[in-house]
């Protein structure tokens, strides 16, 4: 059993007052909150070590290298990858994306099709738009069912020896459905076809083991597993990677520059062009070793405490339907009032010092299947309480009786 009260000591903004109430962060599949722990080695970054990396024969230029290539090495290390260069440093699981999805441009024509599902982020949707635009590809998408379930039949109808790549999130941030990626993975490895699997959702809950998955490419987010914001790993195998032409052209990705001709470098440094997110590589490495301190198993199980008790609680508003009943999900309730606009609900809620998300998520398509314009979205993290979930109930009770 974790001490989540101890653990809510670690996090100093949960002690703030919103509006004159205790803070009720529940917008953790937005964004997670910060542990001192990983404040301070942001902090000592600043104050002993700013300095360029790969690049300098000074003291503070080798330090702050050695950082960021050990915060590499505990990635790979969390993730399971073969080689540390198997990880690529990016500024978040956005830009991971458009890595590859502008890298299959090259490898990718007309008559090629993308299999994509109902349940993405815009994120993993409009780069493979884009992408098909430019090839003259189709974009193919795997249905859902009103549980938030992927159909797995209709999955394996539509993969076909033109299928190249198929795109899928492991947990999705609207619904909080955990999809069967391993068969999803295994099915497409069969037409030959690459796999990239967004983790952003699943990264703060879980451990993905990248060999065990068989995945091609993974992608993740620090700032959802207690890091900072702005960086993130995109994670490829080595042979897909070199593959891939680079991303974006400037220092540090190259080998060799002349006017007539440049080469670029090995990876991962072929694609971590410009100077990169120095301070949030090393703090990202820093919030793995915070989060696997506690146990990403402790975490789990205190997850699904909260989730099955909120679940239950809020059930019992009448007229408040959950969208997203999946049998496996994480702790995110997405849900909506009869009658009642989501941002309504939210605004009341803010006003009471809880924080949730109100919206379409950046899942458009998700909230067209189900034909509302959005849910109010409440998402929960291991330093979340019972009694915050108890706020969370009586605050919607009290929307509800204001808005009705
Ligand atoms: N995919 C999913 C499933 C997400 O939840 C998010 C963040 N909401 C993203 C992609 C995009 O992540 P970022 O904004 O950090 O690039």
């Amino acid at each position: 059993m974790l001490d989540v009260l101890k653990l809510r000591k670690d996090f100093p903004i949960l002690k703030r007052e919103v509006n004159g109430k205790p803070l009720v962060y529940l917008d953790n599949a937005a964004t997670s909150q910060t542990p001192q722990q990983v404040i301070d080695v942001i902090t000592a970054y600043y104050q002993n070590y700013n300095a360029n990396i790969h690049r300098g024969v000074h003291a503070l230029s080798q330090e702050a290298t050695d950082k960021y290539e050990q915060a590499r090495i505990k990635i790979q290390k969390h993730f399971n990858a073969a080689k540390s260069h198997e990880i690529i440093f990016t500024s978040g699981t956005t830009h991971s994306i458009n890595i590859v999805a502008n890298g299959f441009s090259s490898l990718i024509k007309k008559g090629d099709e993308i299999l994509v599902s109902a349940m993405e982020h815009h994120s993993n949707i409009v780069p493979w738009q884009m992408l098909c635009e430019r090839t003259g590809a189709e974009l193919k998408v795997i249905p859902m069912n009103q549980d938030g379930e992927l159909l797995m039949d209709v999955y394996s109808e539509l993969l076909t020896n033109q299928t190249k790549l198929v795109f899928c999130n492991h947990i999705s941030n609207a619904l909080g459905t955990i999809n069967p990626i391993e068969e999803i993975i295994e099915k497409a490895h069969t037409v030959g076809a690459a796999v990239l699997i967004d983790g952003a959702q699943a990264a703060p809950h879980l451990v993905a083991d990248v060999q065990k998955l068989d995945v091609d490419f993974y992608t993740v987010s620090a700032h959802k597993v207690c890091g900072p914001t702005g960086v993130g790993m995109l994670f490829g195998k080595e042979e897909w990677l070199n593959k891939l032409p680079p991303y974006q052209g400037g220092g540090e990705m190259i080998a060799e520059v002349t006017f007539e001709k440049t080469t670029y470098a090995d990876l991962p440094h072929k694609f971590e062009a410009g100077t990169p997110n120095i301070c949030g590589g090393i703090a990202f490495g820093a919030a793995l070793d915070y989060m696997n301190g506690i146990g990403f198993d402790a975490i789990a199980s205190c997850e699904h405490e909260l989730l099955e008790y909120a679940t239950q609680k809020l059930l019992q508003i009448e007229g408040l339907k959950i969208y997203g009943t999946a049998k496996e999900k994480t702790s995110v309730i997405s849900f909506n009032i009869e009658g009642i606009h989501p941002y309504d609900i939210g605004s009341i809620l803010d006003k009471l010092g809880i924080a949730v998300r109100t919206g379409h998520h950046c899942a458009q398509p998700i909230m067209d299947f189900y034909k509302i314009p959005g849910t109010v979205r409440a998402s929960f993290s291991f330093y979340n309480t019972l009694d915050e979930v108890n706020v969370l109930v009586e605050g919607v009770k009290r929307a509800k009786m204001m808005l009705s």
